[in-house]
């Protein structure tokens, strides 16, 4: 059981851009800019110029049902867009296209691997809304001299994901937004690598203060490096006998501190009313349609994986946690062994990926089906199949053709025995170690053995030959 020491409350909106669809929400200018030269995606209605009038894009709100249902929310009966008003540059229009009173769904939930186990954070609503224009500061924020707006971005749709206050620490908080884009990425709705795909804005308290905002925080690895910040900067307030005010902060992505914007807005300060440009719609009869389109989910293939293919849940968990990945073992799976291809995949494979900064996508599954029938078959040591996928990894090549090269075909039978015969002969010492009982002599003659068969032989079996040998 966890016991949250400092009352750390997380609660975050996650805005996510729906960058895949072709269009903007309302109207028809492309979404796809990134590219491209600021301000060459836009017209009258994403520029905000007076008398424009807004269409929606019922594909957008097609995306916001199916992002609602997987997240387990409720679909509402009738949905209905609002204003926002507030005056800032990147909205020339004055207020914000959102919605307020009947978003699109509400309570729902997302698993995670919380502090003490399965954790579940409710989702309190997810709704639809316009991005506004993105701000260019030279340099950072506090010191730029000036800001330049470009509007490609502004009347993207986007959606924003608010959770409940359930998350206890910057840990918990970072395995929401992992799971949160896992589900995403399974939605094929967004392009998770494309700028300003995923922002967050994260509300955190501790015992006995006011909550802040944190806004700008554009990485996963950002959200846990402000909210660990502001936990330590809440602390130190509280102990010098101050008040944690409410307010809105800024996160310096740079400096890794938040810096204090302005004190926090409340809902009525924005004067939220129905948007009299776009009619209310009924969107019940919709979800059941949708709902039959919606692909399997993390979780989901998660205990597939289990059940199917007889693999340990933590296997299964970091194979599904990144959809190309799943897919990859998937495909080697039915072909080759399962339990031997996910340790291989997860445990190996994985780890010589990260280290090189490369994806699933750098190494051909043809080959991973190579070396897992070479070591299934014997004929490679595990040792052997680690450098094989180093070399493929660096060098290129095949399997077979590396094996050949480096002489990796595993050496077995008489050419062990000798080796082990000779290195009893040579080694007296060890040999009398062991035999008064230190246990690690055997190691230093597994060694001589693995030197004399050039690292081929396996060490498992070496070690059961010296065994039956010093007997
Ligand atoms: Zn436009």
């Amino acid at each position: 059981m966890y016991e949250n020491p400092d009352g750390v409350m997380i609660g975050l909106e996650v805005h996510v851009q729906l960058n895949k669809l072709k269009t903007k929400v309302f109207c028809g200018c492309s979404t796809d800019y990134h590219n491209d030269p600021p301000n060459s995606h836009v017209c009258p209605v994403c520029l905000g110029l007076p008398g424009s009038l807004p269409v929606i894009n019922k594909k957008a709100v097609e995306s916001a049902i199916k992002i609602g249902l997987a997240l387990n929310c409720n679909v509402e009966e009738h949905t209905q867009f609002y204003r926002k008003n507030y005056y800032y540059p990147d909205l020339p229009k004055g207020f914000q296209i959102t919605q307020y009173d009947f978003p699109i769904s509400s309570g729902g939930y997302i698993l995670i691997e919380g502090e003490d186990g399965e954790h579940r954070v409710g989702i309190t609503r997810a709704h639809m809304e316009e991005d506004p224009g993105r701000l260019v500061h030279e340099g950072t924020i506090d010191k730029s001299k000036y800001t330049l707006i470009d509007y490609n971005r502004s009347g993207m749709a986007l959606i924003e994901i608010v959770s409940d206050p359930d998350m206890r620490s910057p840990k918990e908080a970072r395995r929401y937004l992992d799971k949160l884009r896992n589900i995403l990425e399974y939605l094929d709705i967004f392009d998770g690598d494309l700028e300003g795909a995923l922002r967050v804005d994260a509300n955190i308290s501790i015992m006995g203060g006011q909550r802040a905002e944190i806004k700008n925080i554009s990485s996963h690895r950002g959200a846990e490096r402000a909210l660990l910040f502001e936990i330590v900067r809440q602390k130190n307030v509280l102990r010098r006998g101050g008040v944690v005010v409410q307010e809105t902060r800024h996160f310096d992505e740079a400096r890794e501190i938040t810096l204090s914007m302005r004190s926090k807005e409340e809902a009525h300060d924005y004067r939220y009313f129905p948007e009299p440009d776009l009619v209310p719609l009924k969107i019940s009869g919709w979800a059941p349609a949708i709902k039959a389109t919606l692909p399997e989910l993390p979780d989901a293939r998660r205990m597939r994986f289990v059940e199917q293919y007889s693999i340990a849940d933590d296997h299964a968990r970091a194979l599904t946690s990144e959809l190309k990945v799943a897919i990859f073992y998937e495909e080697v799976a039915k072909k080759a062994h399962p339990k031997t291809a996910a340790v291989w995949i997860c445990d190996v494979l994985k780890g010589e990926l990260n280290y090189r900064d490369l994806t699933i996508e750098a190494f051909k599954k043809e080959h991973m089906l190579s070396v897992i029938e070479l070591l299934v078959s014997k004929k490679i040591t595990e040792d052997g199949a680690v450098d094989i996928i180093r070399t493929l990894l660096d060098k290129g090549g095949s399997p077979i053709e590396i094996v050949k090269e480096k002489g990796l075909m595993k050496v077995e039978g008489d050419i062990v025995s000798m080796a082990a015969e000779e290195a009893i002969k040579e080694n007296p010492a060890a040999v009398a170690d062991f035999k008064a009982g230190k246990e690690k002599a055997l190691n230093s003659l597994v060694g001589v053995v693995m030197k004399k068969t050039k690292g081929r032989a396996d060490a498992r079996a070496v070690r059961e030959i010296l065994l039956g040998n010093l007997g």
